[in-house]
């Protein structure tokens, strides 16, 4: 990538820094720069004195090299990436590939870095790339620096740092931890730190590399949601939901926008509506004049006082996440909200100034049937008569997530997807300006594999990294790997049976049991 100028960046002494830290993102600048993982691990690592870190975004350069120095993966003693999807896995060794460095773990000694890997993805289940990731961070990013870093420097023997890793919690490392490992996490967010000079590209807003909000300063507002959709990877890993504080958050903004130099801010956070500050947030920001931006708002806690303040913060699409056009499916997932309430706010959104109104759905939901499918056009219909002409409907399969309840189901097979695609294409209703976009169900396929997979399903991951995917690939790799999909993604699992992720315990399993025996005997009735 182009030398990029950008506000706020980090550069230490390569010779006076004893730990050199690459931060790996799988994926381009964009993308990478969007949302704060990046940012917060970024800011914990370069709080060490002692450390220097520095980002790799893997979009294909190669080598990948780093921003700040350019230097390339192998002059680090850290690679740390953070995998926020699935394709990341694949993207992660194509980027060790491209430096030199041997995939497997096995195949790794004193004189190449140390390959960590972290975020929900691994969170739930690491099996997959447990051949070729040398530790793996369960769970929240704070508690894992500074026990890394401090293990690093008393242990400069790869094995000696794998053994002391192994009994330092949260730590999952692949043939030295012996006993389950508990998900690592912070108890409060007023007390865990939050990144104020964020790294800020000094570009236009409308450049390719602007960063999917633009130019912001992101904000924490919550982490994890109250709502615990019984599908939802981002609440069942990071129970119990926790909210930072007013204080706090009007701390981070003041400090943020003078150190960053922006006059916008992203609230971050899948529950952000269940913090009961959110609106006083909203309501300094707005008499600031600053503008805003929300995620995904949980519909039972919208109201109207909340939707004028998102408006006046200057933003006009409302998202919302109805999963299905069935009362009674959303009943079962989790998520009971009834169709008049979805009504009322589209009502009050497009009164309030939304212009723009987001829809996700999914297909394959377990209950679903023709109808339901076939409710979705109905109920957009329904939606733009209160109002709004721009109505993007974004559809995606329902894709089972190790550690939620629903981690037993299978995908639903390709040819039902593809029917209820077309269902749903032809219910769309005409005449509106409805964009549709719905994801393959052979994309789905891969996503499910590297959810629910095993330690044999790397081998996958390695061919299509090697191979480059393609048409076919994932076929030709499964046949190498000895996998059918068929008993990996496509088969009910039984409650009782070994679960490839059950050593790592970053939800309470007793309650997933739970959940799930109850959705078993509601779709039998
Ligand atoms: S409301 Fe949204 S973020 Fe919260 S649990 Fe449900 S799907 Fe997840």
């Amino acid at each position: 990538m182009k030398r990029l100028l950008e506000r706020n960046v980090v550069v230490k002494d390569w010779r006076k820094t004893p730990v050199k830290v690459a931060l790996v993102y799988p994926g381009g600048y964009r993308a990478g720069m969007t949302g704060l993982t990046v940012q917060l691990l970024y800011h914990l690592f370069n709080l060490r004195e002692d450390t220097l870190c520095e980002r790799v975004f893997l979009d294909g350069s190669k080598p990948p090299r780093s921003l700040e120095s350019g230097r390339t993966l192998r002059d680090f003693d850290l690679v740390a990436a953070t995998i926020q999807y699935e394709g990341g896995y694949v993207e992660l060794l194509k980027g060790l590939r491209d430096s030199g460095i041997p995939l497997r773990r096995s195949e790794r000694g004193d004189r190449h870095p140390l390959i960590v890997a972290g975020g929900p993805c691994v969170t739930a289940n690491p099996t997959v790339m447990e051949d070729y990731v040398d530790v793996f961070a369960i769970g929240d990013a704070e508690p894992f620096i500074e026990r890394l870093v401090d293990a690093y420097r008393e242990n400069r023997s790869r094995k000696g740092l794998l053994e002391v890793l192994s009994d330092v919690p949260g730590f999952y490392v692949p043939g030295f931890t012996e006993n389950p490992v508990e998900r690592a996490w912070v108890e409060e967010l007023d007390k865990a730190p939050h990144p104020t000079a964020q790294v800020i590209p000094l570009i236009d807003e409308g450049s390719p590399l602007c960063p999917v909000f633009g130019l912001t300063l992101g904000l924490e507002v919550t982490r994890g949601c109250g709502r615990m959709c019984l599908f939802c990877l981002a609440s069942w890993i990071n129970m119990p939901v926790r909210h930072r504080g007013l204080e706090t958050m009007l701390g981070i903004v003041e400090e943020g926008l003078r150190r960053t130099g922006v006059r916008k801010v992203s609230l971050v956070g899948a529950g952000a509506t269940d913090n009961r500050w959110l609106k006083d947030l909203c309501q300094h920001l707005v008499s600031m004049g600053i503008e805003f931006s929300t995620p995904s708002l949980r519909m039972d806690l919208l109201d109207r006082e909340l939707m004028r303040l998102i408006v006046q913060g200057g933003q006009r699409t409302l998202t919302l996440a109805p999963e299905t056009a069935s009362e009674e499916v959303r009943r079962l997932i989790g998520k009971p909200i009834p169709d008049d309430r979805l009504l009322e706010v589209s009502e009050n959104a497009y009164e309030a100034g939304f212009k723009r109104l987001k829809l996700y759905f999914m297909i394959g939901l377990p209950g679903e049937d023709r109808d339901s499918l076939e409710g979705v056009g109905r109920l957009v219909d329904k939606l733009a008569r209160t109002g709004f002409r721009d109505i993007h409907v974004s559809v995606n399969p329902f894709i089972p997530k190790a550690q939620t309840p629903f981690q037993w189901l299978p995908l639903a097979s390709r040819s039902y997807l593809t029917e209820a695609s077309k269902l749903i294409r032809r219910s769309m209703p005409k005449g509106l300006n409805v964009r549709l976009d719905i994801l393959k169900p052979a994309q789905a396929e891969l996503q499910a594999l590297l959810s629910l997979g095993d330690r044999r399903t790397g081998r996958v991951v390695e061919y299509m990294a090697l191979s480059g995917g393609g048409r076919g690939a994932l076929r030709r790799a499964m046949k190498i790997a000895g996998l059918r999909l068929e008993n990996v993604v496509y088969r009910a699992k039984e409650v009782e049976e070994p679960l490839p992720w059950d050593m790592i315990r970053s939800s309470d399993f007793r309650l997933l049991k739970k959940l799930y025996r109850k959705l078993e005997s509601e779709l039998v009735r």
